[in-house]
Protein backbone atom coordinates (compact mmCIF):
# COMPACT_ATOMS: atom_id res chain seq x y z
CA UNK A 1 0.00 0.00 0.00
CA UNK A 2 1.28 3.46 -0.87
CA UNK A 3 -0.11 5.62 1.89
CA UNK A 4 -0.73 9.36 1.78
CA UNK A 5 2.16 9.66 4.20
CA UNK A 6 4.79 7.46 5.76
CA UNK A 7 6.66 8.26 8.94
CA UNK A 8 10.39 8.88 8.50
CA UNK A 9 12.49 6.85 10.91
CA UNK A 10 16.17 7.72 11.29
CA UNK A 11 18.85 5.00 11.25
CA UNK A 12 18.18 3.08 14.45
CA UNK A 13 21.75 3.52 15.71
CA UNK A 14 21.31 7.28 15.88
CA UNK A 15 18.29 6.84 18.08
CA UNK A 16 20.09 4.27 20.22
CA UNK A 17 22.86 6.79 20.92
CA UNK A 18 20.24 9.05 22.45
CA UNK A 19 18.69 6.13 24.32
CA UNK A 20 22.07 5.46 25.90
CA UNK A 21 22.17 9.06 27.10
CA UNK A 22 18.68 8.64 28.55
CA UNK A 23 19.71 5.46 30.36
CA UNK A 24 22.81 7.21 31.67
CA UNK A 25 20.92 10.18 33.06
CA UNK A 26 17.89 8.11 34.11
CA UNK A 27 15.88 11.21 33.19
CA UNK A 28 13.03 10.24 30.89
CA UNK A 29 10.51 13.07 31.09
CA UNK A 30 9.80 16.40 32.86
CA UNK A 31 11.83 18.66 30.57
CA UNK A 32 15.10 16.74 30.69
CA UNK A 33 18.34 17.62 28.90
CA UNK A 34 17.22 16.33 25.48
CA UNK A 35 13.97 18.33 25.61
CA UNK A 36 16.03 21.41 26.54
CA UNK A 37 18.42 20.75 23.68
CA UNK A 38 15.63 20.29 21.13
CA UNK A 39 13.87 23.44 22.31
CA UNK A 40 17.04 25.41 21.94
CA UNK A 41 17.83 23.97 18.49
CA UNK A 42 14.30 24.66 17.30
CA UNK A 43 14.57 28.26 18.44
CA UNK A 44 17.77 28.60 16.43
CA UNK A 45 16.35 26.85 13.39
CA UNK A 46 13.19 28.99 13.35
CA UNK A 47 14.91 32.10 14.67
CA UNK A 48 12.18 32.74 17.26
CA UNK A 49 12.52 34.08 20.80
CA UNK A 50 9.98 32.01 22.72
CA UNK A 51 9.28 28.38 21.91
CA UNK A 52 7.91 25.73 24.25
CA UNK A 53 7.76 22.05 23.39
CA UNK A 54 4.46 20.41 24.27
CA UNK A 55 2.99 16.93 23.99
CA UNK A 56 1.02 17.51 20.77
CA UNK A 57 -0.30 20.14 18.38
CA UNK A 58 -3.79 20.11 19.90
CA UNK A 59 -2.71 20.88 23.45
CA UNK A 60 -0.58 23.63 21.88
CA UNK A 61 -3.77 25.24 20.53
CA UNK A 62 -5.57 24.83 23.84
CA UNK A 63 -2.68 26.37 25.78
CA UNK A 64 -2.66 29.27 23.33
CA UNK A 65 -6.37 29.99 23.83
CA UNK A 66 -5.99 29.65 27.60
CA UNK A 67 -2.90 31.85 27.88
CA UNK A 68 -4.50 34.65 25.85
CA UNK A 69 -7.57 34.32 28.11
CA UNK A 70 -9.88 34.22 25.11
CA UNK A 71 -13.62 34.38 25.68
CA UNK A 72 -16.71 34.40 23.52
CA UNK A 73 -16.31 34.17 19.76
CA UNK A 74 -13.20 33.21 17.86
CA UNK A 75 -13.26 33.80 14.12
CA UNK A 76 -11.76 30.74 12.49
CA UNK A 77 -11.33 28.82 9.28
CA UNK A 78 -13.66 26.00 8.22
CA UNK A 79 -10.88 24.45 6.13
CA UNK A 80 -8.47 22.74 8.53
CA UNK A 81 -8.07 19.61 10.57
CA UNK A 82 -10.83 19.16 13.14
CA UNK A 83 -8.39 19.90 16.01
CA UNK A 84 -8.53 23.61 15.14
CA UNK A 85 -12.29 23.84 15.77
CA UNK A 86 -12.29 21.34 18.61
CA UNK A 87 -9.70 23.25 20.61
CA UNK A 88 -11.93 26.35 20.46
CA UNK A 89 -14.95 24.37 21.66
CA UNK A 90 -12.90 22.55 24.30
CA UNK A 91 -11.88 25.91 25.78
CA UNK A 92 -15.55 26.93 25.94
CA UNK A 93 -15.33 29.48 23.16
CA UNK A 94 -17.57 29.69 20.10
CA UNK A 95 -16.10 29.16 16.63
CA UNK A 96 -17.39 31.65 14.06
CA UNK A 97 -16.50 30.39 10.61
CA UNK A 98 -15.18 32.74 7.97
CA UNK A 99 -14.95 31.27 4.46
CA UNK A 100 -11.63 30.65 2.71
CA UNK A 101 -10.14 32.03 -0.46
CA UNK A 102 -9.81 29.89 -3.53
CA UNK A 103 -6.12 30.18 -4.21
CA UNK A 104 -4.45 29.47 -0.89
CA UNK A 105 -7.23 27.54 0.92
CA UNK A 106 -6.61 29.87 3.88
CA UNK A 107 -9.14 32.12 5.62
CA UNK A 108 -10.32 34.97 3.38
CA UNK A 109 -8.90 38.00 5.17
CA UNK A 110 -11.31 40.32 3.33
CA UNK A 111 -14.30 38.58 4.94
CA UNK A 112 -13.05 38.61 8.53
CA UNK A 113 -14.30 42.09 9.40
CA UNK A 114 -17.89 41.16 8.50
CA UNK A 115 -17.78 38.40 11.14
CA UNK A 116 -16.68 40.61 14.03
CA UNK A 117 -19.20 41.25 16.83
CA UNK A 118 -18.92 42.69 20.35
CA UNK A 119 -18.16 39.17 21.54
CA UNK A 120 -15.21 38.50 19.23
CA UNK A 121 -11.93 38.00 21.07
CA UNK A 122 -9.60 36.52 18.48
CA UNK A 123 -8.87 35.19 15.01
CA UNK A 124 -7.58 31.64 14.75
CA UNK A 125 -6.49 30.62 11.26
CA UNK A 126 -4.54 27.76 9.70
CA UNK A 127 -1.68 28.02 7.21
CA UNK A 128 -3.26 25.28 5.10
CA UNK A 129 -0.75 22.88 3.47
CA UNK A 130 1.91 25.36 4.61
CA UNK A 131 0.50 28.16 2.39
CA UNK A 132 0.62 31.40 4.39
CA UNK A 133 -2.54 33.17 5.46
CA UNK A 134 -2.58 36.84 4.53
CA UNK A 135 -0.72 37.62 7.74
CA UNK A 136 -0.41 41.34 7.01
CA UNK A 137 -4.09 41.95 6.31
CA UNK A 138 -5.11 39.80 9.27
CA UNK A 139 -2.84 41.80 11.54
CA UNK A 140 -4.31 45.09 10.40
CA UNK A 141 -7.88 43.85 11.02
CA UNK A 142 -6.89 42.46 14.43
CA UNK A 143 -5.13 45.67 15.45
CA UNK A 144 -8.08 47.79 14.37
CA UNK A 145 -10.52 45.74 16.47
CA UNK A 146 -8.20 44.82 19.31
CA UNK A 147 -8.29 41.08 18.61
CA UNK A 148 -5.66 38.42 19.32
CA UNK A 149 -4.30 36.20 16.55
CA UNK A 150 -3.46 32.51 16.82
CA UNK A 151 -2.06 30.63 13.84
CA UNK A 152 -2.40 26.89 13.65
CA UNK A 153 0.93 26.29 11.97
CA UNK A 154 0.73 22.49 12.04
CA UNK A 155 1.70 22.45 8.34
CA UNK A 156 3.99 25.46 8.38
CA UNK A 157 7.23 24.10 9.79
CA UNK A 158 10.10 25.24 7.59
CA UNK A 159 8.02 27.81 5.66
CA UNK A 160 9.40 31.33 5.46
CA UNK A 161 7.51 34.51 4.63
CA UNK A 162 9.66 37.54 3.83
CA UNK A 163 12.70 35.64 5.10
CA UNK A 164 11.11 35.03 8.47
CA UNK A 165 9.65 31.79 9.82
CA UNK A 166 5.90 31.79 9.23
CA UNK A 167 5.61 30.55 12.81
CA UNK A 168 6.80 33.94 14.02
CA UNK A 169 3.51 35.65 13.07
CA UNK A 170 0.44 36.23 15.21
CA UNK A 171 0.40 36.57 18.98
CA UNK A 172 0.90 32.82 19.13
CA UNK A 173 1.65 30.18 16.52
CA UNK A 174 1.36 26.49 17.19
CA UNK A 175 2.89 23.56 15.38
CA UNK A 176 2.40 19.79 15.46
CA UNK A 177 5.27 17.32 15.47
CA UNK A 178 3.02 14.29 15.02
CA UNK A 179 4.43 11.26 13.18
CA UNK A 180 2.50 12.23 10.03
CA UNK A 181 4.02 15.71 9.74
CA UNK A 182 7.07 16.94 7.84
CA UNK A 183 9.15 17.10 11.02
CA UNK A 184 8.13 14.79 13.83
CA UNK A 185 8.91 13.74 17.39
CA UNK A 186 6.50 10.73 17.25
CA UNK A 187 3.92 12.80 19.15
CA UNK A 188 4.62 16.42 19.94
CA UNK A 189 4.22 20.05 19.14
CA UNK A 190 5.28 23.52 20.13
CA UNK A 191 3.90 26.92 21.05
CA UNK A 192 5.70 29.99 19.70
CA UNK A 193 4.81 33.28 21.43
CA UNK A 194 5.63 36.86 20.62
CA UNK A 195 5.20 38.05 24.20
CA UNK A 196 7.62 36.85 26.87
CA UNK A 197 4.91 37.15 29.57
CA UNK A 198 2.53 34.89 27.66
CA UNK A 199 5.35 32.44 27.14
CA UNK A 200 6.02 32.37 30.90
CA UNK A 201 2.32 31.69 31.47
CA UNK A 202 2.36 28.74 29.07
CA UNK A 203 5.56 27.50 30.68
CA UNK A 204 3.62 27.18 33.94
CA UNK A 205 0.41 25.89 32.36
CA UNK A 206 2.39 23.16 30.61
CA UNK A 207 3.35 21.56 33.92
CA UNK A 208 0.40 21.89 36.32
CA UNK A 209 1.00 25.56 37.16
CA UNK A 210 3.69 25.03 39.76
CA UNK A 211 7.45 25.12 40.18
CA UNK A 212 8.59 22.78 42.90
CA UNK A 213 6.55 23.77 45.97
CA UNK A 214 5.37 27.14 44.62
CA UNK A 215 1.86 27.00 43.13
CA UNK A 216 1.13 29.89 40.76
CA UNK A 217 -1.86 29.06 38.58
CA UNK A 218 -4.04 26.33 37.16
CA UNK A 219 -2.25 24.12 34.74
CA UNK A 220 -2.39 20.92 32.78
CA UNK A 221 0.02 18.23 31.69
CA UNK A 222 1.30 19.39 28.31
CA UNK A 223 4.86 18.20 28.50
CA UNK A 224 6.87 16.04 26.17
CA UNK A 225 9.29 13.22 27.03
CA UNK A 226 12.97 12.61 26.44
CA UNK A 227 12.11 9.81 24.00
CA UNK A 228 10.13 12.24 21.88
CA UNK A 229 12.86 14.85 22.07
CA UNK A 230 15.44 12.23 21.01
CA UNK A 231 13.43 11.50 17.84
CA UNK A 232 13.31 15.23 17.13
CA UNK A 233 17.06 15.57 17.60
CA UNK A 234 17.61 12.75 15.09
CA UNK A 235 15.23 14.29 12.53
CA UNK A 236 15.93 18.02 12.79
CA UNK A 237 19.36 17.93 11.07
CA UNK A 238 17.62 16.34 8.04
CA UNK A 239 14.93 18.99 7.64
CA UNK A 240 16.47 20.76 4.65
CA UNK A 241 16.91 17.42 2.88
CA UNK A 242 13.30 16.53 3.68
CA UNK A 243 12.09 19.76 2.11
CA UNK A 244 14.28 19.40 -0.97
CA UNK A 245 13.11 15.84 -1.53
CA UNK A 246 9.47 16.92 -1.21
CA UNK A 247 10.07 19.75 -3.63
CA UNK A 248 11.19 17.20 -6.20
CA UNK A 249 8.13 15.05 -5.49
CA UNK A 250 5.95 18.12 -6.00
CA UNK A 251 7.64 18.98 -9.31
CA UNK A 252 7.35 15.42 -10.60
CA UNK A 253 3.63 15.26 -9.78
CA UNK A 254 3.08 18.59 -11.50
CA UNK A 255 4.92 17.41 -14.55
CA UNK A 256 3.26 13.97 -14.67
CA UNK A 257 -0.25 15.35 -14.11
CA UNK A 258 -0.09 18.25 -16.52
CA UNK A 259 -2.75 18.06 -19.20
CA UNK A 260 -5.19 16.17 -16.97
CA UNK A 261 -7.29 19.27 -16.35
CA UNK A 262 -6.91 18.75 -12.61
CA UNK A 263 -6.44 21.80 -10.46
CA UNK A 264 -3.48 21.87 -8.18
CA UNK A 265 -2.48 24.98 -6.32
CA UNK A 266 0.67 26.82 -7.33
CA UNK A 267 3.19 27.68 -4.67
CA UNK A 268 2.58 31.29 -3.65
CA UNK A 269 5.24 33.72 -4.73
CA UNK A 270 7.71 35.28 -2.34
CA UNK A 271 7.78 32.45 0.18
CA UNK A 272 10.12 29.61 0.98
CA UNK A 273 7.79 26.65 0.89
CA UNK A 274 8.04 23.25 2.61
CA UNK A 275 6.19 21.18 -0.03
CA UNK A 276 4.47 19.23 2.71
CA UNK A 277 1.31 18.22 0.81
CA UNK A 278 0.09 17.73 -2.75
CA UNK A 279 -3.64 18.47 -2.92
CA UNK A 280 -5.55 18.03 -6.18
CA UNK A 281 -9.06 19.27 -6.89
CA UNK A 282 -11.46 17.28 -9.02
CA UNK A 283 -14.34 18.84 -10.93
CA UNK A 284 -16.96 17.25 -8.70
CA UNK A 285 -17.30 15.17 -5.57
CA UNK A 286 -18.39 12.14 -7.59
CA UNK A 287 -15.26 12.37 -9.77
CA UNK A 288 -13.18 12.63 -6.61
CA UNK A 289 -14.80 9.48 -5.17
CA UNK A 290 -14.37 7.61 -8.43
CA UNK A 291 -10.66 8.41 -8.44
CA UNK A 292 -10.19 7.71 -4.75
CA UNK A 293 -11.62 4.23 -5.29
CA UNK A 294 -9.58 3.62 -8.45
CA UNK A 295 -6.44 4.57 -6.52
CA UNK A 296 -7.42 2.27 -3.65
CA UNK A 297 -7.94 -0.63 -6.06
CA UNK A 298 -4.31 -0.07 -7.06
CA UNK A 299 -3.02 0.04 -3.51
CA UNK A 300 -2.81 3.85 -3.23
CA UNK A 301 -4.39 5.57 -0.26
CA UNK A 302 -5.07 9.22 -1.13
CA UNK A 303 -6.87 11.10 1.64
CA UNK A 304 -9.60 13.72 1.88
CA UNK A 305 -7.59 16.48 3.55
CA UNK A 306 -9.63 18.38 4.53
CA UNK A 307 -13.10 16.98 4.79
CA UNK A 308 -15.60 17.84 6.07
CA UNK A 309 -15.63 21.59 5.91
CA UNK A 310 -15.63 22.18 9.68
CA UNK A 311 -18.74 24.37 9.68
CA UNK A 312 -20.57 21.16 8.66
CA UNK A 313 -19.47 19.13 11.69
CA UNK A 314 -22.54 17.26 12.92
CA UNK A 315 -22.24 18.72 16.44
CA UNK A 316 -22.29 22.29 15.17
CA UNK A 317 -25.03 24.34 13.67
CA UNK A 318 -23.48 27.17 11.70
CA UNK A 319 -24.03 29.10 8.52
CA UNK A 320 -22.60 27.91 5.23
CA UNK A 321 -19.12 28.57 3.84
CA UNK A 322 -19.57 27.80 0.14
CA UNK A 323 -15.92 28.00 -0.97
CA UNK A 324 -14.70 25.77 1.83
CA UNK A 325 -17.53 23.26 1.36
CA UNK A 326 -16.98 23.08 -2.38
CA UNK A 327 -13.25 22.60 -1.89
CA UNK A 328 -13.59 20.01 0.87
CA UNK A 329 -16.01 17.94 -1.19
CA UNK A 330 -13.65 17.44 -4.13
CA UNK A 331 -10.10 17.51 -2.77
CA UNK A 332 -7.67 14.62 -2.45
CA UNK A 333 -4.15 14.77 -1.08
CA UNK A 334 -1.81 12.48 -3.01
CA UNK A 335 0.98 10.53 -1.30
CA UNK A 336 3.91 12.74 -0.28
CA UNK A 337 6.60 11.50 2.05
CA UNK A 338 10.34 11.17 2.32
CA UNK A 339 11.34 7.99 0.61
CA UNK A 340 8.50 8.03 -1.97
CA UNK A 341 10.14 6.81 -5.19
CA UNK A 342 9.87 8.50 -8.58
CA UNK A 343 8.51 5.23 -9.92
CA UNK A 344 5.68 5.34 -7.42
CA UNK A 345 4.92 9.01 -8.15
CA UNK A 346 4.67 8.11 -11.85
CA UNK A 347 2.54 5.08 -10.98
CA UNK A 348 0.08 7.23 -9.00
CA UNK A 349 0.02 9.79 -11.81
CA UNK A 350 -0.57 7.12 -14.47
CA UNK A 351 -3.57 5.74 -12.60
CA UNK A 352 -5.02 9.24 -12.40
CA UNK A 353 -4.32 9.97 -16.06
CA UNK A 354 -5.80 6.69 -17.24
CA UNK A 355 -9.00 7.19 -15.27
CA UNK A 356 -9.58 10.92 -15.36
CA UNK A 357 -11.91 10.89 -18.39
CA UNK A 358 -13.84 7.72 -17.66
C1 LIG B 1 -2.09 17.57 12.74
C2 LIG B 1 -2.85 18.81 12.93
C3 LIG B 1 -3.24 19.25 14.21
C4 LIG B 1 -3.13 18.40 15.45
O1 LIG B 1 -1.86 18.07 15.82
P1 LIG B 1 -1.63 16.84 16.84
O2 LIG B 1 -0.17 16.93 17.12
O3 LIG B 1 -2.01 15.59 16.09
O4 LIG B 1 -2.48 17.06 18.04
C5 LIG B 1 -3.85 20.48 14.33
N1 LIG B 1 -4.10 21.24 13.25
C6 LIG B 1 -3.77 20.85 12.00
C7 LIG B 1 -4.06 21.75 10.85
C8 LIG B 1 -3.16 19.60 11.80
O5 LIG B 1 -2.87 19.21 10.56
Amino acid sequence: MINVTKTFLPPINEYIEYLEKIWESNWITNQGPLSEELESRLKDFLNVDNLLLVSNGTIALQLAIKALALKGEIITTPYSYVATTNSILWENCTPVFCDIENKTFCIDADLIESKITDNTSAIMATHVYGFPCDVEKIKSVADKHNLKIIYDGAHAFGVKFKNESLLNFGDISTVSFHATKLFHTIEGGAVICKDEKISEKIFLYRAFGHLDDEYYSVGINGRTSEFNAAMGLCNLPRINDFILERKNINLLYRDSLSGTGLEFPSVPEGIEYNYSYFPVLFKSESMMFEMKNKLLENGINARRYFYPSLNKLPYLNTESCPVSERTASRVLCLPVFNGLSSANIKFVSEIIKNNILS
